[in-house]
């Protein structure tokens, strides 16, 4: 996993501002211990578990089944030309009575032999009692100084096969081999002593290439207690553990090495009828290594080696070729300083083992995605195989299940270790996520680091305006403001508090140590001016403020970490309503408050779907004739549960929802409808006209202008009978785009009126270049200004406000009229229309029809 904390990033966001002070080094340690530890752990486990499953000997048969594989990778075809085998086969013991060779028919073999000087003649036939006839003669023949006789040393099981008498025991050599559980033969029994060194023994092998050494002046033997010395070529002696071996004590006996079997023919082979019928070259003879014993699978003298799992047919090999091969491997060594094949030392297994861990380990934490992984994964096996065969190739039998297993197992460990961590830290901040949070607070609660004190003070961040950032700059800004608000969370509280990342853009954090209130403003101070420094994300500017919310709780058995977040939370809130880039203190009580206002909204919803929503109309009166001169429409919530509902106390939040979106377009067509049958009905009140509130939200829909005049299509109203009531506020944000949106609703014909004028913080340098036909008095001048509060400061603002309507042209109505005296001044000012209770209250549908045939 990298760190999210480069050196890169974190220049970029102190850059454009004082720099970052330099990451704490306990904060780094602690960053690298995280990767560290697992990864240490879990190889060091995995390396000693295999260790006692390898020295069980589970996995003797794997270890054993790739090195054959390795074998078989390697060999050649090759032959090796210093010797000959004289292979005695089915067709040749048919020949003779009761299929066995007579000493007469091996002592013609061996004159035949002995004619073309052989360097060495190794008989693997045993001889122990005679096979007449020619017993004279054998005895003769074999009297020569070139010719090895074989014998069985004796066990447990068997007596031992006797050489044949008065053959000098520098003739001698025995011939057992040995077999490996799995039955194959991979070892060559060289050389054994009793334990004061008196009795020694030879192996056939080991005389006969003694003998051909002998020629060549390379005959220095000696026995170490690790190894055999020939000249100055070292066998390695194999020991119950060498390799992939877990052999029992008693199976390492005497001087073991391991057979090399780099070439399954080993040798040249005749068969005993070519060599009587002269069918052979003299020169395979001449000064050569002669090997002569049974091939034919009825002697039973045949044994499975590493080749043969991938034989169909022949699958085992005769005694004499593994004797041949042992003899040229002897030879290779000695002559030509081939190296002979041996295992590491256990340490450097365990070492070997351990490091491929590491890899396994290391790949799984830190690749995140599968192909990678997989590609690493297979990257490393075949890393592990090619460099058991470049080592078998070298001489040594290395490891490659365990290594292999260790990878694998500690890549598995770590992975499950990594879904762990997953699911309790967030990947992009490393930090704990809300479980973890929730589960350290609820446990901060039994330990309680402090404990004189009982209380525990949390703070809820949330990043302002987050997804605007998201939305202009591209998630990756998002992210990467995350890591570094993170980081500077961490920096800013280091011990002193645990954190949490417990949403989007939202984050906790719990103070360790019990603070008073002048600490905690200075804490939330703190907080802000970090998060007041600029963030450079590819050279764009972005300044992130957050509201913070804070919680105290109790510790105690009562406690809840739940609960308490929640209550942070909530008064995050709060302080996002209330304008955002400040914090605010949970008080008993605001979670109801947050409830009841959820309720509200589900309640909206449903009163939208209940068709609970009713219009009201306020008559606007003429202030010149007291005539109607249209209605303002204010919807009304009947509530099925609550009763009568204010707009006041439901608008703002249909408004926050959306909801007043889907609201506002059936407040629209209602007024329209209403407008349109009343045309019908009092053809002759052709001049009143129908008010519409609209809310900022509404304003900024983008389909705002086509659905007015769909509406209006559909319903055949024409655009002069609507007039939009608009509030400064929802202008002022981008006034061109206002004034264009403005331009569109004139072009369907509508009237256009600022609502509540003066309230707002609106330019008066821009008011001419709106294209508005109206301005709507706010009713709180409008109730004062017959009052002497303030030395009728209120009558003088909507003297100005009348005198600036008409300036620009505009008609004024003065909105909440409660008093004839008001009317009279209002009237004095020239005010056009008039508003409020003193006309009249918003009236039902019904009620406005009466009044209007009534004034008609
Ligand atoms: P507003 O647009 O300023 O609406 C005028 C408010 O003044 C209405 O309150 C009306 O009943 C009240 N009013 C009228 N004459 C008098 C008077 O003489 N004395 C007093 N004390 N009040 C008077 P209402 O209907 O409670 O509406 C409150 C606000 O809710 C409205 O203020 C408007 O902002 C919003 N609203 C109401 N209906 C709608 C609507 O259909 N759409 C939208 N977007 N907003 C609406
Ligand atoms: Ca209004
Ligand atoms: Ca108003």
């Amino acid at each position: 996993m990298s760190s999210p904390f480069s050196r890169k990033r974190q220049k970029r966001f102190g850059a454009a501002n004082q720099p970052l002070p330099a990451i704490n080094s306990s904060f780094r340690k602690r960053c690298l211990t995280l990767l560290f530890l697992p990864i240490l752990f879990s190889s060091l486990v995995v390396t000693v578990t295999l260790g006692g499953i390898r020295q069980k000997g589970y996995l003797q048969f794997l270890e054993l089944t790739a090195y054959d594989h390795l074998v078989r990778l390697t060999s050649h075809q090759g032959l090796d030309d210093r010797l000959l085998i004289i292979g005695i086969n089915e067709k040749d013991l048919q020949k003779q009575q009761q299929g066995e060779l007579s000493d007469a028919v091996i002592a013609k073999l061996l004159r035949a032999l002995q004619q073309h000087r052989p360097a060495v003649i190794g008989l693997d036939i045993f001889r122990d009692v005679p096979h007449p006839p020619g017993e004279e003669a054998l005895a003769q023949a074999l009297k020569a100084e070139n010719i090895i006789v074989p014998t069985q040393l004796p066990n447990s099981e068997s007596q031992g096969v006797p050489p044949p008498l008065g053959i000098p025991a520098s003739r001698v050599g025995f011939v057992d081999l040995i077999i490996d559980p799995d039955n194959v033969v991979r070892r060559y029994f060289l050389y054994g002593q009793s334990p004061n060194g008196q009795v020694k023994a030879y192996a056939f092998a080991l005389q006969i290439a003694l003998k051909y050494l002998e020629s060549r002046n390379k005959k220095v033997f000696k026995v170490f207690p690790d190894d055999l010395q020939i000249s100055s070529t070292v066998f390695p002696r194999l020991s119950s553990t060498s390799g992939g071996y877990q052999l029992p004590a008693s199976e390492a006996q005497g001087w073991q090495v391991l057979l090399k079997y780099d070439s399954p023919q080993v040798a040249r082979q005749i068969s005993l009828e070519q060599l009587l019928t002269g069918d052979f070259e003299p020169n395979w003879l001449e000064n050569k290594i002669i090997l002569v014993g049974y091939v034919a699978p009825s002697k039973k003298d045949t044994f499975p080696t590493p080749y043969s799992a991938a034989n169909t047919t022949n699958f085992e090999m005769p005694g004499v070729k593994i004797h041949g091969l042992m003899v040229s491997q002897i030879i290779k060594s000695v002559l030509e300083d081939q190296p002979s094949l041996t295992s590491w030392s256990n340490q450097q297994e365990w070492i070997w083992i351990w490091g491929w861990s590491w890899v396994g380990g290391i790949l799984v934490w830190r690749t995140n995605r599968l192909v990678p992984l997989l590609s690493g994964v297979l990257l490393a096996v075949g890393g592990i195989w090619s460099l058991s065969l470049l080592f078998y190739l070298q001489g040594f039998w290395i490891p490659f299940v365990p290594a292999l297993l260790g990878l694998a197992l500690t890549g598995a460990s770590l992975l499950a270790y990594k879904v762990l961590y997953r699911t309790y830290h967030d990947p992009l901040t490393e930090l704990p996520n809300r479980r973890l949070f929730l589960q350290n607070l609820q446990k901060f609660n039994r330990v309680g680091i402090d404990p004189s004190h009982d209380q525990v003070t949390l703070f809820f961040l949330d990043i302002d305006g987050f997804n605007k950032i998201n939305a202009a700059l591209g998630p990756e800004a998002g992210d990467c403001l995350l890591k570094a608000i993170a980081l500077k969370l961490k920096q800013l509280f280091q011990d002193q508090a645990f954190l949490g990342r417990v949403g989007g853009d939202e984050f906790a954090i719990c103070l360790k140590s019990a603070v008073d209130n002048s600490k905690i403003d200075t804490i939330v101070a703190l907080i802000h001016q970090e998060l007041a420094e600029i963030f450079i994300w590819q050279g764009t500017e972005i300044r992130s403020t957050a509201s913070v919310g804070i919680a105290h709780g109790t510790l105690g058995r009562e406690f809840q970490a739940r609960e308490l977040l929640r209550y942070a939370d909530i008064a995050m809130n709060r302080a996002k309503e209330a304008g955002k880039d400040r914090h605010d203190l949970y008080l008993a009580g605001m979670d109801l408050e947050a409830t009841q206002r959820w309720e509200l909204e589900i309640d909206l919803w449903n009163a939208l779907k209940n068709q609970e929503f009713r219009l009201y109309y306020q008559p606007i009166i003429s202030l010149k004739n007291r005539k109607i001169a249209g209605f303002e429409a204010l919807v009304r919530w009947q509530s099925s549960k609550r009763g009568f509902v204010s707009p006041s106390a439901f608008i703002p939040i249909a408004e926050e929802t959306g909801l007043i979106v889907e609201l506002g377009q059936w407040i629209l067509k209602e007024a329209c409808r209403q407008m349109r049958t009343w045309q019908q009905m009092f053809p002759q009140h052709q001049s009143v006209i129908m008010s519409v509130n609209l809310s900022s939200r509404q304003f900024s829909q983008p389909n705002l202008v086509s659905q007015i005049a769909l509406t209006l299509e559909q319903i055949g109203l024409s655009g002069e009978m609507l007039k939009l009531e608009i509030t400064e506020s929802m202008m002022m944000n981008d006034v061109e785009a206002a004034i264009e949106l403005l331009k569109r609703l004139k072009a369907l014909g509508l009237r256009l009126s600022i609502d509540d004028f003066g309230t707002g913080y609106s330019s008066l340098s821009y008011l001419h270049r709106f294209p508005i036909d109206t301005l709507k008095i706010d009713r709180s001048f409008v109730s004062r200004m017959d009052l002497s509060e303030d030395e009728g400061k209120y009558s003088q603002i909507v003297r100005t406000i009348i005198a600036l309507g008409h300036n620009l042209e505009l008609d004024v109505i003065a909105e909440g009229i409660e008093t004839s005296d008001q009317v009279q001044i209002l009237q004095d000012l020239e005010c056009e229309y008039g508003q409020g209770y003193f006309f009249a209250k918003p009236l039902s549908k019904e009620v406005a029809t009466e009044l209007l045939r009534q004034s008609s």
